[in-house]
């Protein structure tokens, strides 16, 4: 018999309540390499969420290091006065600090400052490292241990040491990146004697109880790369000295394997928790995390029933709701609000933006962030359109005390996610209005669904919220004769004929819009063609999504004509233009032609319909500016926040 979730655990001398611990995440809500009460906030709230365990986010153990302004540069002398308030904003909640050195993968300033292990070039930014020497291997050492000392002084339970991901410590585990021939490199047993020093170093420089963890990428899947027998064969080393007390297992690097890193919504649950199983094996009882796009209790369950890991590791889940380790025990009686992997919150820390996320508008705001004030008197909204601002406006408002109606001209509620949510490989954007919903029956929302309204509807209502959506642009294409179908169209068409016929998706779009059109087609059978007159694919997407959509399209051989414009067609054939030269071509055998392109706000309501009513508010979400689910989704709320 196994271990339960909510059981407590063992971590060197500190017992953790539950199984669940947070994962390390950056926030990019630090400011000028310092900590700020933003990322302290954070962390109170996640603590109060019922988390077994806080991992930080990474800080800068040194100069060296200088991964983002908005990541904390511990090396500096006044980073730990700030750095206190982290543990003490967990309230009880053990607290590990994440020490980090991303040596030559430099991400946001691949230029400042790459120091590197080897002189081959970083995979991401291409930049070639400064190759460390003997003395500074030994400050970067010596800057871990500082940074491990100050942070037990600091209030600190432990610290992790960032093993993973293909920053300076997978540098020098790995054959794929370390091609030293001193007492650094050359065999399994040189690419290990860094982290083993660096372990060795923390240890000495700590006290008996100071939880020393590691994180490591069970799989780097690069070719010549780790895998998971490596990290094994690593932690039994570093168990066999005592040196570490926790062992998480992540995959991947800063390759084009970073697609495997954060598993998007294309991946299935837990993919990579096999390589937790692996390590396991070989801890020698150090408790080991496994983590990677574990979203439901039942899996969270299974994993440490059957033994694949001691403790679970969320990060995007507890991003989307910090209350889920309560709310998986029942404690609190609310729907969990599902992370969909979307990974619109990676996308963000990745271009050095506060993280965000989709349908948690609290997310990075937790700092001011106040529950939505209850009304004095019943008062009651009509709420126009039950896409994602309408939903989510709906059921806030309801909360807050207000009769609440909404009118929904389709025949189900839910608008561009309950469109995106019948594309193949795409439904999991549904479980965004699943939980909506719930939310509305829960605070008793009406609905009248089939029931446009119109601006010369008698509303009996103290305000009226429109949330009306957009409509897609259909183009004429001079001389085409076949069908033209926007994005919301495909899931109703026929698999492809026998003959296989081709179909042309224009990707105006950058996203999902189109993406998710072209693919559904292709598990359809239709043969894809992909035309944008960008110069690229995916610029709405985040690198790592993209990553998985250039293989999945690879995958299916379909032919991504980038930089060219439709200009025209005739029978079966559709006429392009090279946005550069001018030049022409034509694609033949085409039976269908997808336009993912611009859309128009439907706001009809709001311009005409009575002042006192309609136009009280602004619309919110695609009705104000065709947009994505993240603006929609908070301007519903922040709407209903205000209304009084
Ligand atoms: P958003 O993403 O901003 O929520 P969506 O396009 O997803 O916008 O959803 C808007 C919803 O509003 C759609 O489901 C649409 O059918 C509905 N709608 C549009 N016009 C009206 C109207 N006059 N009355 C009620 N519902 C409407």
């Amino acid at each position: 018999m196994g271990a339960q979730l909510f059981e407590p655990v063992r971590v060197r001398e500190t017992v953790l309540a539950n199984r669940l611990v947070h994962v390390a995440t950056l926030t990019q809500l630090g400011r000028d390499g310092l900590p700020t009460a933003a990322q302290a906030a954070y962390l109170r709230r996640r603590a109060a969420g019922g988390v077994g365990c806080i991992v930080t986010e990474g800080v800068s153990v040194h100069s060296s290091s200088r991964p983002h302004p908005g990541v904390v540069q511990a090396y500096r002398p006044e980073a730990f006065a700030g750095l206190r308030a982290w543990p003490q904003a967990a309230a009880g909640v053990p607290v590990l600090l994440q020490l980090w050195h991303v040596g030559r993968q430099q991400l946001w300033g691949p230029r400042e400052a790459p120091w590197g292990v080897s002189p081959e070039p970083d995979a991401l930014s291409g930049s070639v490292p400064h190759v460390m020497t003997d003395a500074e291997i030994e400050a970067v050492l010596e800057a871990f241990a500082a940074a491990a000392r100050q942070a037990e002084a600091a209030g600190f339970a432990g610290v992790e040491l960032h093993g993973a991901h293909g920053y300076l410590l997978t540098q020098f585990l790995s054959p794929w990146s370390n091609t030293r021939t001193d007492r650094w490199g050359g065999d399994a047993e040189r690419r290990r004697a860094f982290v083993l020093e660096l372990a060795r170093r923390v240890r000495r420089a700590t006290g008996p109880r100071f939880i020393v963890g590691i994180k490591l990428s069970g799989h780097e899947f690069v070719p010549g790369g780790l895998t998971e027998r490596d990290a094994a064969d690593l932690v039994a080393a570093l168990a066999a000295e005592g040196l570490v007390d926790l062992v998480g297992v992540s995959q991947g690097n800063f390759s084009l394997s970073l697609e495997r890193h954060v598993p998007d919504l294309h991946f299935p649950e837990a993919p990579f928790a096999y390589l937790a199983r692996t390590v396991r094996e070989a801890a020698a009882g150090v408790p080991v995390i496994a983590m990677g796009r574990i979203m439901s209790r039942a899996t969270a369950e299974r994993l440490v029933a059957e033994g694949w890991a001691d403790l679970v590791g969320l990060s995007r889940a507890l991003l989307a709701d910090p209350d889920l380790p309560r709310k998986w025990r029942g404690i609190d009686g609310e729907p969990v609000r599902p992370c969909l992997a979307c990974n619109v919150c990676w996308g963000r820390i990745h271009q050095g933006r506060p993280v965000a996320c989709v349908h948690n508008p609290e997310l990075g705001e937790e700092e001011r962030w106040t529950p939505p004030a209850p009304i004095p008197r019943r008062a009651a909204v009509v709420v126009a359109g039950a896409g994602p601002a309408g939903l989510e406006a709906a059921w806030v408002l309801a909360r807050r005390g207000f009769r609440v109606t909404v009118y929904e001209a389709a025949g189900e509620p839910g608008g561009q996610a309950a469109r995106l949510r019948r594309l193949a490989g795409l439904e999991r954007f549904g479980e965004l209005v699943d939980y909506q919903l719930a939310q509305c029956a829960r605070y008793g929302v009406a609905f009248r669904l089939g029931t446009p309204l119109t601006p010369e509807d008698p509303v009996e209502a103290d305000a009226v919220v429109v949330a009306t959506g957009s409509v897609p642009v259909r183009p004429t294409i001079p001389g085409w004769r076949g069908p033209v179908r926007v994005p919301d169209e495909v899931p109703d068409l026929a698999p492809a004929p026998p003959a296989g016929a081709t179909a042309v998706v224009v990707d105006e779009d950058g996203g999902y819009y189109a993406y998710g059109p072209a693919e559904h087609l292709l598990a359809r059978g239709w043969a894809v063609v992909l035309v944008t007159s960008r110069t690229a694919l995916g610029a709405r997407l985040d690198y790592l999504s993209r990553i998985g959509l250039e293989r999945r399209l690879r995958t299916h051989d379909v032919p991504v004509w980038t930089g060219w414009r439709v200009v025209g067609g005739g029978d079966r054939v559709l006429l392009l233009e090279d946005v550069f030269t001018g030049r022409r071509r034509a694609i033949e055998d085409v039976a269908l032609v997808v336009w993912a392109g611009a859309r128009r706000a439907v706001d009809d309501l709001w311009r005409t319909g009575r002042e006192a009513w309609f136009r009280r508010w602004a619309p919110i979400g695609d009705a104000f500016a065709p947009r994505d689910l993240l603006a929609a989704v908070h301007e519903g709320h922040r709407l209903a926040r205000e209304i009084r």
